[in-house]
């Protein structure tokens, strides 16, 4: 007997041709999707309005597995709270997830890639080094798995967490296709980021200009110099065509580029920096979204790198700010419990 594949990594096509192949009708795929992601009915026996022969056709040779949780962390303020997930897949492999619950949005922070392969110096899960990439049904049962367990449907979506979406891109557009759909999980469009490290011919790929979900880059450097000592995707990828891409974006107000920027001590925090990032962009295609380093205190991997003091972060936001641009401050939630963004490393985790 053939082993049960995983349902979630089907298409909606993909489970068209398969109905209609197997002599059911095509319609019946986005009725067995409806059950499984709007109502979350992941026992095929109780589809009610399926013929018994495709519900047994199904049961027969899928099945829909959720990863387990294997720990979780639990951090809360007065104005909100967040919890890191420790997801464990069938292969054993670990990733996490972070479920930011802030006023009204409920932000869940997906996962990509098992570890990543930029290299970036900054960031923990660079110092995993690359195991593989998610497939789409593991990128959504990220979802499915942590709605479950926190019994609310959530929000928003970032693809922030561990991995470089860009790189994995087929099975992120995959699961994107699926958590956007208002059939299925409905989470609009204008709620899901996608963050990059600038993959810049993936992004020309997209269709960068009219890609239909928000697009955030992590820029971090305002020179070639400093960029590609700290982020190795510079030297394919130079700072001055990423920015010509980000530029050549018409610009609209509601649909802004957000470059992150992670402010590393002595390094890409002075007002110089702020000088060529305000002559490079325009404030009418970008804001920016400032990141002090999250760094836990016994880091050997980011042994180099120390967090800027809070007035040298004010500084360079209102020197950016006094230029017209927008600018948020990411004081990262989470961080205490190793959450925050580029703290993710699931392989290590200390819990
Ligand atoms: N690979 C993607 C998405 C994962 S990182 C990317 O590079 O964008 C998500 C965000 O966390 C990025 O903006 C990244 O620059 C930031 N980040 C990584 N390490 C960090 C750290 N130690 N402190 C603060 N932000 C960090």
């Amino acid at each position: 007997m053939n082993a049960k594949s995983s349902i979630l990594d089907k298409s909606q096509e993909e489970l068209e041709e398969y109905c209609i192949k197997n002599g059911f009708k095509k319609y019946n795929a986005e009725q067995v999707m409806r059950w499984i992601y709007s109502c979350r009915l992941f026992d095929f026996s109780k589809m009610s309005d399926i013929s018994k022969s495709l519900r047994k056709n199904l049961d027969e040779n899928f099945n829909v597995v959720l990863p387990e949780i294997v720990d979780t962390k639990y951090e809360t303020d007065e104005n909100g709270s967040s919890k890191k997930y420790l997801i464990k897949f069938s292969d054993e492999e670990t990733i996490e997830s972070v479920l930011i619950n802030y006023k009204n949005r409920k932000t869940l922070c997906l996962s990509s890639q098992i570890g990543c392969r930029m290299g970036c110096a900054y960031c923990e899960t660079s110092s995993l080094g690359f195991t593989r990439n998610l497939t789409s049904g593991e990128i959504i049962s990220q979802i499915l798995t942590v709605e479950k367990d926190a019994n609310f449907r959530i929000t928003n979506i970032v693809f922030m967490g561990m991995g470089e979406p860009l790189d994995n891109i087929e099975e992120v557009e995959k699961s994107l296709n699926i958590i956007s759909n208002d059939r299925f999980i409905g989470v609009a469009p204008r709620k899901i980021t996608v963050s990059t490290c600038g993959m810049l011919n993936i992004l020309k790929e997209l269709n960068f200009d009219e890609y239909r979900y928000k697009i955030a880059v992590s820029l971090n450097a305002s020179d070639n110099k400093t960029r590609s000592m700290i982020m190795p995707i510079n030297k394919k990828f130079p700072i001055e065509d990423l920015a010509a891409l980000i530029n050549s974006k018409k610009p609209s107000i509601h649909n802004k580029t957000t470059l992150e920027y992670v402010l590393i001590k002595g390094l890409n925090d002075g007002i110089e920096d702020a000088k060529k990032l305000i002559k490079m962009f325009s404030p009418t295609n970008v804001k920016f979204n400032l990141i002090p380093l999250n760094k836990e205190q016994d880091s050997a991997y980011l042994k180099n790198f120390e967090r800027p003091e809070d007035t040298a972060v004010n500084s360079f936001k209102l020197k950016l700010a006094n230029a017209g641009f927008t600018v948020t401050i990411r004081f990262s939630k989470a961080v205490s419990i190793n959450g925050g963004c580029g703290q993710l490393k699931a392989k290590t985790i200390n819990f």
